[in-house]
This record gives structure tokens, C-alpha cells and sequence, in this order.
């Protein structure tokens, strides 16, 4: 069982619910037929208080430690915002009382930390493209020390506890620590006495039923080598798509077997964020799963805001981890 005693968890774990509550809030409400595909304002509001919301949770936790946050308030200290600062301050009023403008600008900019021997790192809302169809995301908290995954926590507002898509249901939360196994909660249960499972990664070692965990939207991967990869590896089932790090939740829990970051091509530079990465790699390592990139590295979260020194993500059950890497080779990825 994850240790619940520990100062570290609880925050983390009370953070990211109260987030993710709020979030899965504003998406019923902001997120209606009327949008138009321009109008990226729900996500806006939900990018900032969910950040908000987790920095003052870590300002009364901890004020020194560093936060690296993917969001900072400078586009809301414009007068022409001052509309949209309402509105989240509102938002985040509902689970912080009295909350002020300047008070969320300064929990916003608590995100603005280094690397350092330890340190935080918040994706508010990932998959913010899925946060705008209705579809999956997920707010993401990770610990890292030593350039290592410690902790994560994943809230999962579209995915019951069940680990199937459950859109406007009651969602989930995940939860894991090095050496203490990968958890699930529905999301709204009381983290003083939670209702956790374990999770555990599928059993399967073959190759031609294996899972294929990609991104929904085709430009942050590499849809033609998702292609030659399934056909080096003989895959029979079709691919599995889906915005966020509730791919890793999939992964973890036993319904997917491969999870792939290909870099796209015309895109060969680019290099993962490390919010896109703690929690998820480390709820997949600890649910028995292995997690490395494309060349079979392990993650190197010392380097900065990306994971300079690794290209891409290949995550499996482990079983099958030598044989997807060996087709990743023979591709060319
Ligand atoms: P996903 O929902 O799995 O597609 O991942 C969403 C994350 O992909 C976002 O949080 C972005 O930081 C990241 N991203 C943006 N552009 C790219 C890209 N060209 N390749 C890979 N990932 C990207
Ligand atoms: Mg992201």
C-alpha cells in the first residue's frame, strides 16, 4: 500500500484531487456544444486555476521546494485579462475560500522553479486538446529526486476507476511512490481513507495481440511508423488513441501492452517535457512495467525542463519490451 503518512503523498494527493475536482468542473460547464474549435477559453481557465490550485497547496506544504509548472501568469497580469483572471479566481474561490487575482497570479507563479536535486513538476491540464472535445486529460504531478521519478499522481476526470473512458463520470485518481506500487481511486473518494486498487500491467507476450497506446492527435507522434511498427511486429489488433497520461494509466492497469512517443517526422528535434512524463513513467514502472526511450535508455529527468538526453518514450508491460525495442531499431524510429 502506498504510505499515506508520508507529509510528501498526502500533498501530492490532496493537490491533485482538489485540481482535478475543479477541472472536471469547469469542463461540464465550459466545455458545450456552442464552443466554437477557436475558442480555447475553457481549457485557459482550466490550465490556470488547476496550476493555481496546486501551487497554493505547495506554497502551504512547502514553500521552498522548487515547481517546474507548464503555465505562468504573465499573459494574465495583462489589462486585457483582466476578465479571464476573474473568472478563474472564481473557479478557484470554489475550493479555495477568499482566493484573490494576485493571490492566484502568485500560486500560478510558484511553477516557475528549476531542475534541481529535487523538485515538483505540474502538467495542469494534459491533453489539453482532449479537455476541448470532451475527451480524455489529465492533471499530472510528479516528485523527482536524483534526476529520478519519486512520486506521481495522475488525476483522470473521463476515466472511472474501472480504467475504462467514462466521460462526464465520476473519474479517477492514480497514485504511486518508488518501491510502493501503483494505485487507483475513484476521484472523489476521501484521501484520509481511500478506496485504492492496485494496478498491475498485462501478462500478455504476444506480440500480435499487443495494445498499441498512441496520441490522438497525429502531430505529436509518427503515424507512419506506427504503421511499419505494428507490421515489424505483426500486430493483429488495431491501435489504441487517446490524448494525456491516462495512456500510462491504461498501460499500468493491464488494458493496453505498448505505449509509443515517435517523434514526428519533420519534428525529429523535439524532446519531451518533464511534466509530460514523471508521473505517468513511474505509475507504469511501478504497476511492474518498463519504461525507457526509443534507444532503450531510462529516463534522465536531471537535464532541465525536457528530457534532452533521451529521444522519445517506449513503454511496456515488460514482457514485451526487448521485442518492441528490436522493431523500433528495424523501423528506424
Ligand atoms: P498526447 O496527449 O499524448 O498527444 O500528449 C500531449 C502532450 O504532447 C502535450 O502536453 C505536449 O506537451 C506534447 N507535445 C506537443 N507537441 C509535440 C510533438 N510534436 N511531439 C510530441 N509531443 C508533443
Ligand atoms: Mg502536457
Amino acid at each position: 500500500m502506498i504510505n499515506l503518512s508520508d507529509s510528501k503523498i498526502d500533498f501530492a494527493l490532496t493537490a491533485v484531487q482538489t485540481a482535478s475536482q475543479l477541472v472536471q468542473e469547469i469542463q461540464t460547464e465550459m466545455v458545450t456544444s456552442a464552443l466554437t474549435k477557436e475558442d480555447r477559453t475553457p481549457v485557459t481557465v482550466a490550465d490556470f486555476a488547476a496550476q493555481a490550485v496546486v501551487g497554493c497547496h505547495l506554497n502551504r506544504y512547502d514553500p521552498d521546494v522548487s515547481l517546474i509548472g507548464e503555465e505562468d501568469a504573465d499573459v494574465l497580469r495583462l489589462e486585457e485579462n483582466a476578465e479571464k483572471l476573474e473568472k478563474i479566481t472564481g473557479y478557484v474561490s470554489r475550493v479555495i475560500p477568499n482566493a484573490s487575482p494576485e493571490g492566484v497570479l502568485d500560486w500560478i507563479d510558484r511553477g516557475r522553479g528549476g531542475v534541481g536535486k529535487e523538485y515538483w513538476t505540474l502538467d495542469p491540464i494534459d491533453g489539453t486538446k482532449g479537455f476541448l472535445r470532451g475527451a480524455q486529460f489529465a492533471v499530472c504531478l510528479g516528485y523527482i529526486q536524483g534526476g529520478k521519478e519519486q512520486i506521481g499522481v495522475l488525476g483522470c476526470p473521463n476515466l472511472n476507476a474501472d480504467l475504462e473512458e467514462d466521460l462526464g463520470g465520476e473519474g479517477s485518481l492514480f497514485a504511486t511512490a518508488r518501491g510502493q506500487g501503483s494505485w487507483v481511486m475513484p476521484l472523489h473518494s476521501p484521501i484520509s481513507s481511500p478506496y485504492f486498487s492496485a494496478l498491475h500491467v498485462s501478462r500478455k507476450t504476444d506480440t500480435t495481440q499487443a495494445r498499441l497506446l498512441r496520441s490522438f492527435e497525429s502531430g505529436h507522434t509518427n503515424v507512419d511508423q506506427i504503421v511499419d511498427f505494428t507490421q515489424a511486429l505483426n500486430v493483429d489488433v488495431g491501435p489504441v488513441r487517446l490524448d494525456s497520461q491516462a495512456k500510462y494509466a491504461l498501460l499500468a492497469g493491464g488494458k493496453a501492452e505498448i505505449y509509443l512517443r515517435l517523434l514526428d517526422g519533420g519534428r525529429e528535434g523535439y524532446r519531451e517535457k518533464v511534466w509530460d512524463q514523471a508521473a505517468g513513467s513511474l505509475l507504469v514502472e511501478e504497476a511492474g512495467g518498463k519504461v525507457t526511450d526509443l534507444d532503450g535508455k531510462p529516463l534522465d529527468f536531471s537535464q532541465g525542463e525536457r528530457l534532452t538526453a533521451n529521444r522519445g518514450i517506449c513503454a511496456t508491460n515488460g514482457f514485451l519490451h526487448p521485442e518492441t525495442l528490436k522493431a523500433l531499431r528495424e523501423i528506424g524510429a
